[in-house]
């Protein structure tokens, strides 16, 4: 009987796919006696954790999860780091021994088939390859960016400047150009969490294989540059699996109980509400809030949207990472706009049943963060986006979503990245109703289309699977033989 560990890094959208993976392996394999996920100890990202955790484990009781111990900070108080992906990076790499404990004991009465780990988690490789144990990266973005990311050697020898000063177009050779601002976040500027993406990089390449949640006809180019080497000439690349969408159950994020926000959603026209929703750790400033609200009055479309309270001004980095203060709406929206709007339109504090409300036939448009979580479970759904992306890769995504797929339209901001109320009136009746929303909606609804296609029992995603779990063996009696 065969046992897999899965190591997801900290943060929902992180942990859900991977769970979904393990869940996907279970129904495919009869011969997985069980499936560990190593949770390590992040204080520094709050979200409904526990209650996912929980109802997994009830349904699923092959799944495992094992907690591992927290490790201090080296430079002690958070706000000593640059972002969080720094904190995260150290706090990971500090893991290794906890880990290495949790690997040998697993393997104690026989061996682990394969160890699948998030990009984040890297340095826990070394440990499973001196185990001889098949590791295997599960990429939690698209192929696209996964094709950037392995670039990122490439790019470190060819730019001196750092990508935010830079002003250049960046190639993924047998893709498209990204501007240089469009980079993922935390590689803009030249510092401790660059260096550690650009190792990232390198160890995609030493792995026994890249699992992608993403499927082939979603991203083409991508798909094809990965398996034929086009995206990254001269170095070869390991086997890639694309196997997703993986997404989340309904019923898994929210604990069970029908959310009060479904019950609104019930009492509005078909497709008739634009939703607002910016994953796990969106938030805004007040006075972009604001201008959320008066562009979401002076529209006239019905609207849910979910309300995080702003960051606080200095950079306390310890705050932005904690859960918000609890929130009180008529002290940060326009003084009466709850009022004026409350026939039409409804505010939500912190966290909703996003992939319920997605699938509501009220739902008719999307304002994301692009978030790739965010984004399959809009295909899924066959809900049209407007792209506003804040965090991470997502400025990246949004490329891909606008210019690339054609399943989003762009939410334009300044420079300094404010949106103003005008933009988002226009967005939001955009693609509830006009041609260029019915653009998108068309593209969207042959997606989700194809997405249902591609896990069927001949689809790619399927055929996919079926070789991702036919390489952990080879791989296994490979490095027996060596
Ligand atoms: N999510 C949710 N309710 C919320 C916010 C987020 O259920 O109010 C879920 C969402 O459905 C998705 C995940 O959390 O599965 C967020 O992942 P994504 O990759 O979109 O964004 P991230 O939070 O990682 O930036």
């Amino acid at each position: 009987m065969e046992k897999i560990v899965l190591y997801p890094s900290p943060g929902i959208g992180h942990l859900i796919s991977m769970v979904e993976l393990g869940k996907l392996l279970l129904s495919h394999t009869s011969s997985i006696s069980s499936i560990t996920i190593l949770i390590p100890n992040f204080p520094f990202i709050k979200g409904s954790y526990s209650s996912y955790i929980s109802s997994v484990s009830s349904s699923f009781p092959s799944i495992t999860f094992i907690s591992l111990p927290s490790v201090p900070l080296l430079h002690g108080d958070p706000s000593n780091y640059e972002n969080m992906e720094h904190i995260l990076f150290e706090t990971l790499g500090n893991n290794n021994p906890n880990v290495l404990q949790c690997l040998q004991s697993i393997s104690e009465s026989s061996p682990i088939s394969a160890f699948i780990i998030d990009f984040f988690c890297y340095p826990s490789l070394e440990i499973s390859k001196s185990l001889e144990i098949p590791t295997y990266f599960f990429f939690t973005s698209g192929a696209s960016c996964m094709a950037l990311f392995l670039n990122f050697p490439v790019y470190d020898k060819i730019y001196s400047d750092s990508f935010r000063n830079l002003d250049a177009m960046i190639e993924i050779p047998g893709l498209f150009s990204v501007h240089s601002s469009y980079m993922v976040e935390p590689v803009l500027d030249r510092g401790k969490s660059y260096s550690e993406f650009v190792k990232v990089s390198e160890n995609f390449r030493k792995s026994d294989g890249i699992i992608i949640n993403t499927f082939e006809s979603l991203e083409e180019k991508a798909v094809m540059g990965l398996k034929q080497g086009i995206c990254l000439p001269g170095n070869p690349i390991p086997p890639v699996y694309f196997i997703g969408p993986l997404i989340a159950t309904r019923g898994d994020n929210n604990g069970g109980e029908r959310d009060e926000c479904l019950g609104w959603l019930d009492s509005q026209p078909s497709q008739s509400v634009v939703y607002l929703g910016f994953g796990s750790r969106g938030m805004f400033s007040m006075e972009q809030l604001w201008e959320i609200a008066i562009g979401l009055e002076n529209s006239g479309v019905r609207f849910l949207w979910v309300v995080r309270s702003p960051p606080p001004t200095s950079r306390d980095i310890n705050n932005v990472f904690l859960a918000p203060p609890e929130l009180d709406l008529n002290s940060i929206l326009p003084e009466g706009f709850l009022d004026r709007t409350k026939d039409r339109g409804l505010v939500v504090k912190s966290w909703v049943p996003q992939i319920q409300i997605l699938g509501h036939r009220s739902v008719g448009g999307f304002v994301t963060h692009c978030g790739w979580n965010s984004i399959l479970e809009a295909i899924d759904d066959g809900v049209p986006m407007v792209a506003w992306p804040l965090y991470a890769e997502q400025r990246f995504n949004k490329v891909l979503l606008v210019e690339e797929i054609g399943i989003a339209l762009p939410m334009n901001e300044s420079k300094d990245r404010f949106v103003c109320s005008s933009e988002i009136e226009k967005r939001v009746k955009q693609i509830i109703s006009s041609k260029e929303g019915d653009v998108v909606r068309k593209r969207v609804l042959e997606l989700k289309d194809e997405a249902k296609a591609t896990i069927n029992e001949e689809g790619s995603s399927s055929v996919a699977l079926k070789t991702f779990i036919k390489s952990w063996n080879k791989t296994l009696h490979r490095e027996r033989e060596t």
